[in-house]
């Protein structure tokens, strides 16, 4: 998975303290017990609500299929989107694990912006085979649009074709970028109207801030 900009980082960093919220990095949680989480360091933070968030990985269920696996990443594919092995099978986004460009060894990250490049890869290549012209496969090539990180409804970090912008500004530019997103128009107008709505109403529990507690 590619960092976040270290830019965008201290932006984000500043903007979680100013809500009194400390960030604590290169530690692990080692025990979560009912009343405290415990660090690998030793220090403990008392607390009776923990919210946990964890990298990507691919679904279990793929270890079923026999089918040839990474360690970590999941199905073996080539730059193609083939199965190593498989003729006739494909796989992409979470459960496969897709050779960066740039041969180093990484996968493309497990991301919803590379599934959607790899579903448009893989759609062409398929239709290729069933033409008969296996040998126009084009090999799939992840060309990663920015990154947006959403802190509270007011306030965002973005790099978007290299650009980077924060603040309101940033949190309006990844709405509008959501809503672009968003299929049907169905889809569009409950988010829109979730949003409007909750410039007028207290926010929803999923969203208590420490001075509401
Ligand atoms: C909390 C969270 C936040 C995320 N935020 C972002 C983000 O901000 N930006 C971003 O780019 N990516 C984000 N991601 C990652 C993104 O959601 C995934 O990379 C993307 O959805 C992968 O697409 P996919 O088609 O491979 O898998 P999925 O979208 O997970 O689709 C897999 C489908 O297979 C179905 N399925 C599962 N098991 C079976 C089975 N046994 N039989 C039949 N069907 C099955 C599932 O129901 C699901 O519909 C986020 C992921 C999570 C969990």
């Amino acid at each position: 998975m590619r960092e976040l900009d270290p830019a965008l980082r201290r932006a984000a960093h500043s903007r979680l303290v100013s809500r009194r919220i400390e960030v604590m990095t290169g530690v692990q949680a080692q025990e979560v017990t009912e009343n405290c989480v415990k660090l690998k360091d030793g220090r403990e933070i008392p607390t009776e609500n923990v919210i946990w968030t964890a990298g990507g990985r691919p679904n279990a269920k793929v270890r079923d299929l026999d089918l040839p696996l990474t360690e970590r990443d999941g199905v073996r594919v080539d730059r193609y989107l083939r199965v190593e092995d498989r003729p006739g099978v494909w796989a992409l986004g979470d459960c496969a694990a897709i050779p960066a460009a740039e041969e180093n060894g990484n996968s493309v990250p497990p991301t919803a912006q590379a599934a959607l490049q790899e579903g448009k890869a893989v759609a062409k290549n398929i239709l290729a085979v069933v033409d008969g012209s296996s040998e126009d496969l084009t090999p799939f090539e992840y060309r990663p649009l920015g990154q947006m990180v959403e802190l509270g409804s007011q306030f965002a970090v973005n790099e978007v074709m290299g650009v980077k912008f924060s603040g309101l500004l940033g949190a309006l530019f990844w709405r509008a970028a959501y809503l672009m997103r968003l299929e049907s128009p169905q889809s569009k107008a409950r988010v829109a109207a979730d949003w409007l709505l909750g410039l007028f109403f207290e926010p929803a529990v999923t969203e208590i801030r420490r001075e509401r507690c």
